[in-house]
C-alpha cells in the first residue's frame, strides 16, 4: 500500500516522541512492505518563531495533500504566563481542526494489565475496563465568541452548538457502539446549560435509528466521579468539546499516565493523529517523554485512516510487549520497577522499534 504521511511534531515533548511514532510507521512499512512516504511542517509555536503564524498555509496546504498527520502536541511556557499575548500556538490547533473538518475525536483508553500498578486507581476497580470516548472537536466554548469589557473585568465565551454538529458526531458513536458492546453514554449538563439541552435532544432522536444500542444520559459532574468509582461502567462514551477535554485527561489516569492516551481526529476526510497530552514544558528536551502515546497514535492511523487492523495490532504488541518485559519510562515506573529498566525517550523507542514483528 502507498500512502504519503504528514508529521507535525509541534513543540516541546511532540519534538522527541513524534519522531518515535514516525519511525513505528516506517517499520511496519519494512516489515509488511508497504510505500510509506513523509514529509514534515510546522506548528504552533515552533512555526511562530519562523513565520509569525501557528499554522502556516504551507502546514495547511500540505496537511490536506496527505493520505494522513501524524502530530505531537503545540505550546510553550511564554505563552501560559502571558494570555495577553495574541498569537498564540493552540490557535493552530483549533484552525487545522477546523480547516480539515476534524469534528469527532476518538480517544480509546487502552489498559495495559502491566500498568495496573502504575495507576492511581486500585488495579481491581480498573482491571477490564475498555472505554472508548468521542469528543466533539470544532465547536464549544473553544469556537463561540469571546468578549472582554472595556474595562477588562468582565469575560464571556459562547458555548454553542448546532444541531448537525451534534448529529454527525452521534452517528459516528452509535455505529461505533454497534461494534462493540452496545452501550453509550452521552455526557452533557442538560440540567443548566442550553446548549446541552439541544446536545441531548438530539441525542435523544439518533439514539431511535440505534435501537440495539443502549442509552444513558449522564451529567458531566457524575460522569467525572463514577469514571474513578467504576471506570468499567463505561463502554462508548459520547461528549461535547470541553467536557471530553477533562474528562479524557481525567481517563488517562486509568491508563496509568497521559503518556500511554493516543488519540484519532476524524470527520470529513484527511485523519490526525497524536497523543492526547501536550508539549509538557516541565519535562521538555529531557529524554523524559514517554513515547508510546505517539507510537499508538500510529497504530491508530494505521487501523482508522489505511484500514490496516493487523500492522496496527503489531504496533499494540509491541508497545504490551515492552511493558512486559518490564521496561518503563519515568511516568509509569511504579515501586516494582527496576532500576535498569527504566528509560529514557530514546531508550523506550528503540526498544518498542526493536520488537516490531
Ligand atoms: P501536558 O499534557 O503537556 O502535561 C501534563 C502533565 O503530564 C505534565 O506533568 C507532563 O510532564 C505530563 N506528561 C504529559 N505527556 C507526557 C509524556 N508523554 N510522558 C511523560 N509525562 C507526560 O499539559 P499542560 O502541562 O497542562 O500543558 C503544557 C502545554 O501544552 C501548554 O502550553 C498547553 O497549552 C499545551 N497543550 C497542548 C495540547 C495539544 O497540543 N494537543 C494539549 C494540552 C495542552
Amino acid at each position: 500500500m502507498k500512502k504519503h504521511i504528514l508529521v507535525i511534531p509541534g513543540d516541546g515533548i511532540g519534538q522527541e516522541v513524534t519522531q518515535w511514532g514516525k519511525a513505528a510507521l516506517d517499520q511496519i512499512a519494512k516489515n509488511y512492505n508497504h510505500e510509506f512516504t513523509f514529509d514534515e511542517a510546522l506548528m504552533g509555536h515552533a512555526a511562530i518563531k519562523v513565520t509569525g503564524n501557528p499554522l502556516p498555509d504551507e502546514t495547511l496546504e500540505k496537511a490536506r495533500k496527505s493520505d494522513a498527520i501524524l502530530f505531537g502536541a503545540i505550546g510553550h511556557a511564554m505563552y501560559d504566563n502571558d494570555p495577553s499575548l495574541k498569537v498564540r500556538p493552540e490557535q493552530g490547533l483549533l484552525k487545522i481542526r477546523k480547516e480539515l473538518g476534524l469534528y469527532a475525536n476518538l480517544r480509546p483508553i487502552l489498559l495495559f494489565d502491566e500498568l495496573l500498578e502504575a495507576s492511581s486507581i486500585k488495579a481491581h476497580i480498573l482491571k477490564g475496563t475498555d472505554i472508548l470516548f468521542f469528543r466533539e472537536l470544532t465547536g464549544d466554548v473553544y469556537f463561540g465568541e469571546k468578549k472582554r469589557s472595556e474595562d477588562r473585568n468582565t469575560a464571556s465565551d459562547l458555548m454553542i452548538y448546532h444541531k448537525y454538529e451534534v448529529e454527525r458526531i452521534a452517528h459516528k458513536a452509535y455505529q461505533a457502539a454497534q461494534q462493540r458492546s452496545k452501550r453509550l453514554c452521552s455526557v452533557d449538563k442538560a440540567n443548566v446549560l442550553e446548549s446541552s439541552r439541544l446536545w441531548r435532544e438530539t441525542v435523544q432522536e439518533i439514539a431511535k435509528q440505534y435501537p440495539d444500542v443502549e442509552t444513558e444520559h449522564m451529567f458531566i459532574d457524575n460522569a467525572a466521579m463514577q469514571l474513578i468509582k467504576n471506570p468499567k461502567k463505561f463502554d462508548v462514551v459520547l461528549t461535547a468539546n470541553l467536557f471530553g477535554d477533562i474528562l479524557t485527561d481525567e481517563a488517562s489516569q486509568i491508563a496509568g499516565s497521559m503518556g500511554m492516551l493516543a488519540s484519532a481526529s476524524v470527520g470529513d476526510g484527511v485523519g490526525f493523529y497524536e497523543p492526547i497530552h501536550g508539549s509538557a514544558h516541565d519535562i521538555a528536551g529531557k529524554n523524559l517523554a514517554n513515547p508510546l502515546a505517539s507510537i499508538l497514535s500510529a497504530a491508530l492511523m494505521l487501523e482508522i485512516s489505511f484500514g490496516l487492523p493487523e500492522e496496527a495490532k503489531a504496533l499494540v504488541n509491541a508497545v504490551d510487549q515492552a511493558l512486559k518485559d518490564g521496561y518503563r519510562t519515568g511516568d509509569i515506573a511504579d515501586q516494582n520497577t527496576e532500576a535498569s529498566k527504566v528509560l529514557g525517550t530514546q531508550e523506550m523507542g528503540n526498544k518498542v522499534l526493536g520488537l516490531i514483528k
